[in-house]
């Protein structure tokens, strides 16, 4: 084992030819796919050239989030339903600021890595003939999305971690990525290694770093789940947006967050069939007393009210365009609003909703044509939302069971969570990022735009991940890093990493790592969630550079052996702050208004709800519609340490979706010359 001294620290050194950072579901199907790659290149000991490292194999959204029945979006798989990967790209186009080359890929590849999947083994349900059934999600006419159940992702991470492990690559657990260290400037400057805390040899003033050399570099660290206090990202998901925005990569559509109904003891999307039964949803006191059915207040009637409570199930994400006239994001306000007021909201699935007023009772035959056929063709047409539940989908109790929670006996906490981000890191159509031999696949990718069809995000990382991977095994070859040349560099930046930590481990700050981290996510929360409002937002982002200046000046206040990895987590955490408020007051700035699943609040705007007001001067709260003439660019946000507001940010135009298709023979001849490799190759 080769080490480096740096000061007291031993620093053990790793190399290979390819680093997976991350291992959720795209971190490990790339790790696969680039193995088997290189196998038929010729490569005798292709597992000897890959490693994935993880802060832990059991964390992440794959392994740990999911809904009632976890959606994969795919080209439509039905016997009798022609779809298209150029009508799959349209749908993924169709809300604004996705590259279009991007969504075609991801429409290209979505079959190959569907059955790819199958063939390792998740059970996605097939008819007698071997059919892939699917359903509709959003009104999507192809059936394109289907459900392995509630763990979907979970069983995908694990289904390709074995696969992993059967080709011999090598998974370091437990590390807690420090820092990226790059060479060289501007077009020449690459990311050459990922330094790691060791979280199970870490003690004291060992800090137990590992040095990870490579020649390229894979990050599908997840999205940036910590930075939310209200959220639905499963504990623990850190994400490494801060040091990749350091080491030079380039963000976009960060603003592009999504959030939606969520239980918040255990962490689960009440999406689908939980709402689709129609259960009651009131509210309590913060102790759990003085139940209110405060929805009722602002429906006119029981089917209306009910009927959107359904509509919640397929139109799931908080969509700021689905609440004028009572639609269905309505109830996401209202939530909201009520949480606003210190009070508590549940689900309970034992009791049908309840009116108030002269409303009528519930009765499932007032609930719109809609809802009503839907349930009726399902057959739940049961007397209260559990047995309607049980019914339809058994697996969605027995997830809460497994998690200590009888939705037979009690109700379901939930709020407005933060869930996913559809931004992330540029990449382009070989998911390689502004840095070459850097690339972001997952959820760390931000291929997304405005919106997305549920389940795309699965999608994308599968095709991401298989894309990076061939790129990596016929462009960059499969040699193992040499910086031998370099060495002196990567030293000089290790030397600045510890005594980076020797400062941390030093330092006499204000605050707790906890503290720290508390701040960023109740300021991300409130400023940077589903209601957003300009005044708010640059206050926002002034006190986050201020935090993050603080922390690097005084660092801070340490009691514990933990606090060393949440005090490097927390600075890395604060400068991804800086870049999800900057990116959203320069769109704000813009004049972009509300859109995707963010809701922008204006004076001279179109009224939420004549009931809903602002709570200092009692006026009923408007907001702002979407400027659709943002939709044909893309936000993009680059690190600088000399910007006042540590980063810049411009508008970059689409890369649109290559329409030409080439006759076999000159497509067959690319191929054979690889020159399908090229930029700019269609
Ligand atoms: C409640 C919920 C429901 C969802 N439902 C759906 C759905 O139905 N359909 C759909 O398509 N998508 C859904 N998503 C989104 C989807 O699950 C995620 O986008 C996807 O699983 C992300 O996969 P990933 O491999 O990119 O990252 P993750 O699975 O999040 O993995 C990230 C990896 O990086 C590691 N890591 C993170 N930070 C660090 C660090 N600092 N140092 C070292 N390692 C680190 C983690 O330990 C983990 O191994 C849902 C998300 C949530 C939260």
């Amino acid at each position: 084992m080769e080490t480096r001294q740096i000061d007291k620290q031993v620093v053990k050194v790793h190399t290979y030819n390819t680093i997976v950072v991350g291992a959720g579901a795209a971190g490990m199907n790339c790790a696969v796919h680039l193995y088997e790659f290189m196998k038929q290149k010729g490569v005798a000991d292709a597992q000897s050239r890959i490693a994935v490292i993880t802060r832990g194999l059991p964390l992440g959204a794959s392994r740990m989030s999911g809904s009632d029945k976890q959606t994969y979006y795919k080209m439509g798989t039905s016997p009798d339903v022609p779809d298209s990967a150029e009508s799959f790209t349209k749908t993924l186009t169709a809300a604004g600021c996705t590259h279009g080359d991007l969504a075609l890929a991801e429409a290209v590849g979505s079959l190959q890595e569907f059955y790819h999947l199958v063939q390792l083994g998740v059970p996605f349900p097939h008819d007698a003939m071997g059919s892939f059934a699917g359903y509709k999600t959003d009104h999507d006419p192809y059936e394109r999305a289907t459900s392995a159940g509630p763990k979907t992702s979970k069983m995908m991470s694990e289904f390709l971690q074995a696969q992993v492990e059967t080709y011999g690559v090598a998974i370091f657990d437990k590390q807690e990525v420090v820092q990226l260290l790059t060479i060289g400037t501007d077009q020449k400057k690459r990311i050459v290694a990922v330094v790691t805390m060791d979280r199970k040899a870490q003690e004291g003033a060992n800090y137990a770093l590992k040095l990870f050399l490579a020649e390229n570099i894979v990050l599908a660290a997840g999205g940036p789940g910590a930075l939310y206090e209200t959220t639905v990202y499963p504990k623990g998901q850190l994400g490494i947006h801060g040091l990749a925005f350091e080491a030079g990569l380039a963000g976009e559509n960060l603003t592009e967050s999504q959030f939606g109904l969520a239980s918040i003891k255990f962490r689960w999307n009440v999406s689908g069939t939980y709402m689709q039964v129609v259960p009651r949803i009131y509210s309590t006191d913060a102790d759990g007393n003085d139940e209110r059915e405060f929805l009722a207040n602002y429906f006119p009637t029981m089917g209306k009210m009910a009927t959107n409570i359904f509509l919640k199930g397929y139109q799931w994400p908080f969509d700021p365009q689905r609440i004028e006239s009572l639609q269905s994001s309505l109830v996401d306000i209202l939530v909201f609003n009520e949480t606003q007021k210190s009070r508590r909201v549940f689900m309970d699935f034992r009791r049908n909703p309840v009116p108030t007023g002269s409303m009528r009772r519930f009765d499932l035959n007032d609930l719109e044509e809609e809802a009503l056929s839907y349930l009726k063709q399902t057959g739940a047409q049961q007397d209260t939302p559990i047995q309607r539940l049980a019914h339809m989908n058994p697996l969605a109790i027995e997830i809460y069971s497994e998690h200590g929670i009888d939705l037979y006996c009690e109700p379901l906490e939930i709020a407005v969570c933060a869930q996913h981000n559809n931004g992330g890191f540029g990449v382009n159509k070989w998911w390689e990022s502004n840095i070459p031999h850097t690339f972001v696949i997952g959820e760390m990718a931000g291929t997304h735009g405005v919106k997305r069809p549920g389940g795309s995000a699965l999608n994308a990382g599968q095709t991401g991940g298989l894309r990076a991977a061939e790129y990596i095994a016929n462009v960059y070859g499969p040699d193992i890093a040499d910086y031998s040349s370099h060495s002196g560099l990567i030293d000089e930046q290790l030397k600045a990493c510890v005594d980076q930590l020797d400062k941390i481990a030093a330092s006499t700050g204000q605050c707790t790592p906890v503290e720290v981290h508390k701040q960023i996510r109740l300021r991300m929360t409130t400023s940077a969630g589903h209601i957003r409002q300009i005044d708010d937002a640059k206050q926002a982002l002034a006190e986050a550079i201020k935090l993050y200046k603080d922390i690097n000046n005084g660092g801070f206040k340490l009691s514990g052996p933990t606090d060393m990895f949440l005090a490097v987590q927390a600075r890395h955490l604060a400068l991804t702050s800086i870049a999800y408020l900057k990116a959203i007051v320069t769109l704000l700035e813009q004049g972009s208004g509300s859109r995707g699943s963010h809701l922008v609040l204006s004076e001279d705007g179109i009224e939420i709800h004549p009931d809903i007001t602002d709570n200092v001067r009692g006026r009923a709260l408007k907001f702002k519609p979407e400027n659709e003439q943002l939709r044909n660019s893309v936000l993009r946000l680059e690190y600088n340490a000399d910007s006042p507001e540590l980063f810049r940010a411009q508008n970059v135009v689409l890369r649109s979706a290559p329409s030409g298709r080439k006759a076999f023979e000159s497509l067959w001849r690319d191929f054979r010359q690889a020159s399908i490799f090229k930029i700019g190759a269609g």
